[in-house]
């Protein structure tokens, strides 16, 4: 079946990235038909919202690009575009007060709940006469700007022609919320590059001893740093019985990824006290007296107990250093040795996705125009802390005011 949209547009993927774009374009007085493949939009929305729902960050303008870190020029046009200010101001408008924490990080305040937020801007959308066609998979690209659709529930297929599309696919992380990558080869049947996905912000393995495993299990490590190379990341970890899970380790997995890409040690080297100066921690480690075991000293001097004095043990070496400088460079820099990362369905984001080379400064697809690509199916990537959410919204609206623009261009 074939199907004339007229002036209409459609947007593919009802994530963050996809709805902020039908929304920008409806607002702008577009008739817009969201397609998206599950029987629900937004569901990665609602796992991110499980795990704290950290939806922007308060950072500075030009620290909040660097997160970006080679993409960080883009970004900054993005982000100044959709701003995390605009982002909070969106939410507002939605009826969900935000508030930051402690960490700089953006939060709904705890009386919304994730599914608040997205039933409140899925009833914005139909207000704004968005069509919203669920359970429709995009197939592909037909010619002259077409899509080939497939309706999920009956099977049945159909070809839109609308007036401009956007992609917003997902990344390929958590395939069962829908962001399953299975887009590839499609944008690359046609030309477009896509550099492979990676897991990014994701647990790393590392092969403990059996004795490792039954005695710790898994237990957190609260107030760390983690390195890798010059970068240094501080927070809470979790040990757990395949290696490393938390905030620094994430943090670090684009280090991580390149040097196992390298074949060459991974290794993390574990602060166990950044709090103190390294002088502080030397006068601290010399107050060692003999006949007391090294358990106990640590708990003592310095509060550092279970699961630490058996963590020595399996990355240190054989006996506690004897002189107050060598255990100092021990706790200080414990290296961890690195084997993988954790698969890619378990991550939190995608690295990898459409290549910057095949879009243009309005992120219209070269190959295809009057199709632009938005959020985490490009080629990006960033740290959790509320970047991530926010990379998808900037490059939604970004995306959107592309095709506005395209079409305004073309009639
Ligand atoms: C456990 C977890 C916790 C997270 N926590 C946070 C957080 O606190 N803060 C933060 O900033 N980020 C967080 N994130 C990341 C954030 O959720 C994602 O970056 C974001 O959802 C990506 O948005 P998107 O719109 O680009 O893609 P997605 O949200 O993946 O949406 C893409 C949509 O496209 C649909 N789709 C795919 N293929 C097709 C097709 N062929 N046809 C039609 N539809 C299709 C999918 O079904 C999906 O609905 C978290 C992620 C996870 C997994």
């Amino acid at each position: 079946m074939q199907q004339l949209l007229g002036n209409d547009v459609a947007v593919v993927g009802g994530g963050p990235a996809g709805l902020l774009a039908a929304q920008r374009l409806a607002e702008a007085g577009c008739r817009v038909h969201l397609y998206e493949a599950q029987a629900t939009v937004g569901r990665k929305f609602l796992v991110a919202g499980h795990g704290g729902f950290n939806l922007s960050n308060a950072e500075d303008a030009t620290a909040f690009s660097a997160r970006y870190a080679a993409r960080r020029a883009d970004f900054t046009g993005f982000l100044s575009h959709f701003s995390p200010t605009d982002l909070r101001a969106w939410a507002a408008d939605l009826g969900i007060a935000t508030f930051v924490g402690t960490s700089g990080r953006v939060f709904p305040e705890a009386r919304h709940k994730p599914a608040d937020l997205l039933r409140a801007w899925v009833a914005r959308l139909q207000r704004l006469g968005v069509q919203l066609h669920v359970r429709h998979r995009w197939l592909g690209f037909g010619p002259g700007g077409a899509l080939h659709l497939r309706n999920e529930a009956t099977g049945e297929q159909t070809t839109v022609r609308p007036a401009a599309a956007l992609l917003a696919l997902g990344g390929a992380s958590w395939a069962k919320t829908g962001s399953d990558g299975a887009w590839r080869p499609e944008l690359e049947r046609i030309g477009v590059p896509v550099v492979p996905f990676a897991a990014s912000n994701c647990g790393a393995e590392v092969a403990w001893s059996e004795f490792f495993r039954a005695k710790v299990g898994r237990q957190p490590l609260k107030n760390v740093a983690f390195s890798c190379g010059p970068a240094t990341v501080r927070g809470e970890i979790m040990l757990t019985d395949y290696g490393l899970e938390g905030t620094p380790v994430y943090a670090l997995t684009p280090q991580l990824r390149a040097r196992l890409a390298a074949g060459g040690p991974a290794t993390l080297h574990l602060h166990l006290k950044p709090d103190l100066s390294p002088a502080q921690l030397l006068e601290k480690l010399a107050r060692r007296k003999t006949g007391k075991s090294v358990a106990s000293f640590l708990q003592e001097a310095l509060r550092l107990g279970p699961p630490v004095p058996t963590l020595l043990r399996e990355l240190g070496p054989a006996t506690f250093p004897a002189t107050a400088a060598e255990a100092a460079a021990l706790l200080s820099a414990l290296p961890i040795p690195v084997t993988s990362l954790r698969p890619l369905d378990e991550a939190i984001s995608t690295a990898g996705g459409v290549a910057w080379e095949a879009l243009d400064e309005h992120l219209m697809l070269r190959a295809r125009p009057g199709t632009f690509v938005a959020g985490e199916m490009l080629d990006w990537e960033a740290p959790t802390g509320g970047y991530l959410l926010q990379g998808c919204f900037s490059t939604g609206a970004w995306a959107a005011r592309g095709l506005l623009q395209w079409l305004a261009a073309n009639g």
